[in-house]
C-alpha cells in the first residue's frame, strides 16, 4: 500500500476518531441500560447476602467460591493450567463480546464481566475510604485547565480538567443541547480555567481562528475538485457530442 499524503490521512484520522467515539457512545449507553434494569430488577446483591454466599445475579456464577487467588500463570501445575485454559475460554465464550472489564473478590478466583455482572456491594472499609477521598478532596480551580469538547453530534461544551492530565481522559460527556451523554470526537486544550489576565480568552479565540482556517482550507480544496470534476466532465461531454455530429 502506497503512503498516504497529508490531504488522504486527515480525513481519515478525523473519521477515525468519529467511529470510535459512536463506540464508546454506544458502550456507554449500553452500561447505563444495564445499570437500569439492576436496579429495576434488584439485581445487586446486598452484603448479607453476598457473605451468605449467594451467586452473582448476573451470570449465576459464586462470587465468594472459597478458593483462594490464582497463582501466578508461570508457577501452574499442568493440572492447575488446564484447570486455569478451561475457565478461560469458558469465560470467553459467555463473555467474549462484552468489551468489559473483568472483575474477582479478594480471595476468589471465578472472574465476573464488567458488562453482564452487577458489582457487589463495597466492603464498609472501602466505603469509609471512598467517602474520605470524596469528602476531604477540594480541587483548587488554579489547578484546572480548559477543553473545547466536539462531541458526535457535532456541538462543542467546554469541560474542565486537572491540569496532570497531558490528554482529555473522558470519553462520553454530557451534551446539554441533546440533553444525552455524547462521544468525545476532538478534544482541543485551551488553557488555564482562571484566567486572571484574559490569556484563555485570547488562546481561545487563536484556537477558533485556527479551526476556522483549516475548514476554510478543506472547503477551498473541495471546491477545487468539484471544480476540476466539472471541467472534466464537460471536456468529455463535447468530445462525444462531436464524434456523434460526425
Ligand atoms: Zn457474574
Ligand atoms: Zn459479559
Ligand atoms: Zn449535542
Amino acid at each position: 500500500m502506497g503512503k498516504l499524503t497529508e490531504e488522504q490521512r486527515q480525513p481519515r484520522a478525523r473519521a477515525r476518531a468519529r467511529s470510535e467515539a459512536l463506540q464508546a457512545e454506544e458502550d456507554d449507553r449500553r452500561r447505563e441500560e444495564k445499570r437500569a434494569q439492576w436496579v429495576r430488577e434488584g439485581m445487586y446483591l446486598s452484603r448479607q447476602e453476598l457473605k451468605a454466599g449467594q451467586p452473582c445475579r448476573g451470570c449465576g456464577e459464586p462470587i465468594l467460591d472459597g478458593l483462594g487467588e490464582r497463582p501466578p500463570l508461570l508457577r501452574l501445575t499442568p493440572e492447575e493450567r488446564a484447570e486455569h485454559d478451561a475457565a478461560e475460554a469458558r469465560y470467553k465464550e459467555r463473555h467474549g463480546d462484552c468489551r468489559a472489564m473483568r472483575w474477582t473478590m479478594s480471595g476468589s478466583r471465578t472472574q465476573h464481566c464488567g458488562y453482564c455482572c452487577p458489582p457487589p456491594p463495597l466492603g464498609e472499609e472501602q466505603a469509609k475510604a471512598i467517602a474520605e477521598i470524596l469528602f476531604s478532596h477540594k480541587t483548587d480551580r488554579r489547578d484546572l485547565d480548559d477543553w473545547d469538547l466536539t462531541l458526535t453530534c457535532d456541538h462543542t461544551v467546554c469541560h474542565t480538567q486537572h491540569r496532570d492530565h497531558q490528554r482529555y481522559s473522558t470519553a462520553v460527556v454530557n451534551c446539554p443541547t441533546c440533553q444525552t451523554r455524547r462521544g468525545v470526537v476532538e478534544a482541543v486544550h485551551i488553557g488555564p480555567t482562571e484566567d486572571l489576565l484574559g490569556e484563555v480568552q485570547r488562546e481561545r479565540l487563536a484556537a477558533e481562528l485556527r479551526a476556522a482556517e483549516a475548514k476554510g482550507e478543506r472547503q477551498r480544496k473541495a471546491a477545487a475538485k468539484t471544480e476540476q470534476r466539472i471541467a472534466e466532465i464537460t471536456k468529455e461531454l463535447s468530445g462525444t457530442g462531436g464524434r456523434s455530429g460526425d
